[in-house]
């Protein structure tokens, strides 16, 4: 009798959990959205993310909400010495918030925890040449972000981009492009998008633009676009993100599909922000 009852009833608690737990998140979200943001806070936002004051007034109070969302959610971690301090956080969660701006966001579904380091950091890595034959060496790194629930950040790295917001680099936006592309359990390039059809586009947009700048790069062109988007379809996805957010004008003038692409998938038109 206990046991038959057992089986009647943990379905059907796992069924209410599937449908309650969704809507605890989210009112846990809205809760946190619309938290009062400090004067301070609000300073250290302006200074930090350049693009900012550029935003429309209701941009900033999304951006805001976002913000407060992230910093309750994720996990940072100093590294190598650090403390994190408010500033690091607000930073953090400001720039890669940027990419949820629109959306109705999954907040990095994947990420649990920011490791963050002083400066460039060093990491020990193996490669097999071979059956036989593996080669040691030590790597210096400015982030890197992991599949499962990590990202990897240079504080040194972070000031600089913050210092030359239209230079096309981002340590941030990059890293947490490679979150959004890792969403569905792969980094290829190809993150989850809303429709079934939005797929082949995505393919036939991206891929044209990805052998553009690798034949580009082989002819030594110069390129609005860093090179080190060739290294795979994944890169590219992340500089041609880093492109988006702070170059704009020139991306939509040298590849404007690609800048229509990026448009769609971010539900943003950053073009309006200079
Ligand atoms: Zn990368």
């Amino acid at each position: 009798m206990l046991k038959t009852l057992i089986i009647l009833v943990i379905p059907v608690l796992i069924i209410i959990g599937i449908l309650v737990y969704p809507r605890l998140v989210q009112r846990r979200r809205n809760h946190f959205k619309n938290l009062p943001f400090s004067p301070q806070k609000q300073a250290i936002v302006e200074n930090n993310l350049p693009i900012y004051s550029c935003l429309s007034p209701d941009e900033r109070r999304r951006l805001k909400g976002h913000i407060q969302v992230f910093l309750a959610e994720k996990q940072f971690i100093g590294c190598g010495g650090l403390q994190i301090t408010e500033e690091m956080k607000l930073t953090i969660a400001g720039v890669s918030c940027l990419l949820l701006l629109n959306s109705s966001g999954s907040y990095f579904s994947k990420l649990r925890s920011i490791l963050l380091y002083p400066s460039t950091y060093r990491v020990q890595t193996t490669t097999a040449l071979d059956n036989y034959v593996v080669v040691e060496s030590i790597e210096a790194r400015l982030g890197e972000s992991w599949i499962r629930d990590q990202v990897v950040l240079s504080w040194e790295q972070i000031k600089q981009d913050t210092n030359h917001w239209n230079d096309g680099h981002n340590v941030i936006l990059h890293e947490f492009t490679h979150q959004l592309d890792s969403e569905d359990g792969k980094t290829n390039g190809v993150p989850i998008l809303p429709k079934n059809s939005d797929y082949s586009v995505w393919a036939k947009v991206m891929s044209k633009e990805y052998e553009k700048l690798c034949r580009e790069t082989e002819q030594r062109v110069k390129t609005v676009i860093d090179a080190y988007g060739t290294t795979n379809p994944a890169e590219f996805f992340a500089v041609a993100t880093e492109t988006f957010f702070e170059k704009p004008q020139q991306l939509l003038d040298k590849h404007p599909e690609l800048y229509r692409l990026l448009q769609g998938y971010y539900q943003l038109n950053p073009v309006q922000w200079i």
